[in-house]
């Protein structure tokens, strides 16, 4: 293995903890290396507005927001790949990471890893993932101008969701399985005033509907969560927003994890149970899950790994 192979600190994930752990590393001198994942930039690349990170009174496009994060990482010498990690060994010393058929070395690892669209489990939203159902609304609302859509959930991502794809969509309706939301109250009242969203609570979605001849979508079969009845509602696709599940597969057996899959750190800290390997932002965090606490715990592991790597 060529020597260049070997950092102090690699990153793995390139969201806003990520970026921040690479932007505080590297401003310590430690030149990481960022594997940036399949998603680079993560979460933030498939949302829109991001209003309420500090220093962005008018608030920022998610896509701006990471490409300053990553350019501030790169100034102070932030190395960042277009590669994807496939496995690692935390079992040796340096730590072993094998990305796109590459194997890297470092002393320390920062997982930044991030979390993933959790999905409703049928066969049918997964046969009709693509064509008319989906888990991403500024990627396809665009496909459903004029078109009755259905938002699954209840949180701020199904409000966030409802209420951008009602500049495409002729009518929303936000499908949620209790009648208390989990969203903050600016989101679900922002998408309560707008015209064009109804909302259909203690239901949930037994199954997805395809057309005759095609595949697309033709609706949905709503179950009533309180007479178990089922009904059928007519749509054109389906956005699922029923919250994420980290990405913590690469690290199953290596490190400890709750029963979510959420890596476990030492209580205030982003250390884990093996001495130099740090998890920052949503893999990490079951709690808070936002882009600014997850620049908060990626900077918290850039320094634990560097006073872990000055010892
Ligand atoms: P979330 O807060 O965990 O909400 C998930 C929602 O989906 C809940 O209402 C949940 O119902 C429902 N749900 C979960 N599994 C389900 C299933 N199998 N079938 C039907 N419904 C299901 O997730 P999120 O909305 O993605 O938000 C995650 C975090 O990101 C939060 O901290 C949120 O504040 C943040 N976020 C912030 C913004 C913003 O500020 N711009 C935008 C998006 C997200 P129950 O309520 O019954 O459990």
């Amino acid at each position: 293995m060529s020597a260049n192979h070997h950092y102090e600190v690699v990153v793995v994930g390139s969201g806003p903890a990520g970026l921040t752990a690479a932007l505080y590393a590297a401003r310590a001198d430690l030149s990481p290396l960022v594997l940036e994942g399949l998603q680079p930039g993560g979460q933030l690349t498939i949302t829109t507005d991001v209003e309420n990170y500090p220093g962005f009174p008018d608030g920022i496009m998610g896509p701006e927001l990471v490409d300053l994060m990553r350019q501030q990482a790169q100034r102070f010498g932030a190395e960042c790949k277009f590669e994807t990690v496939a496995a690692v060994n935390l079992s040796k010393r340096p730590f072993a990471v094998e990305s796109d058929g590459t194997q890297y070395t470092c002393d320390s690892l920062i997982i930044a890893t991030g979390a993933s669209a959790r999905l409703l489990g049928l066969e049918s939203e997964r046969l009709l993932m693509g064509h008319g159902v989906s888990a991403c609304a500024t990627c396809d609302g665009f496909f459903f101008r004029d078109k009755e859509l259905v938002v699954v959930g209840g949180g701020d991502s199904a409000m966030e969701e409802g209420t951008y794809l009602t500049k495409f969509a002729s009518k929303v309706t936000i499908v949620h399985r209790r009648d208390e939301f989990r969203a903050s109250k600016i989101m679900l009242k922002r998408a309560q005033d707008n015209d064009k969203i109804d909302f259909a609570t203690n239901a949930t979605i037994a199954e997805i509907l395809q057309a005759d001849s095609e595949l697309a979508v033709r609706g949905v079969l709503l179950r009533d969560t309180h007479t178990g009845q089922t009904r059928e509602f007519s749509c054109d696709g389906v956005f699922v927003a029923i919250g994420h599940v980290p990405n913590s597969q690469l690290f199953k057996g290596a490190l400890a994890m709750s029963e979510q899959g959420y890596i476990l750190t030492n209580p205030d800290s982003t250390a884990t149970a093996i001495p130099g390997v740090f998890a920052c932002g949503d893999v990490q965090d079951a709690v808070y899950r936002q882009a600014v606490t997850a620049a908060g715990t990626g900077c918290m592991a850039a320094i634990e790994a560097e006073r872990f790597l000055a010892h």
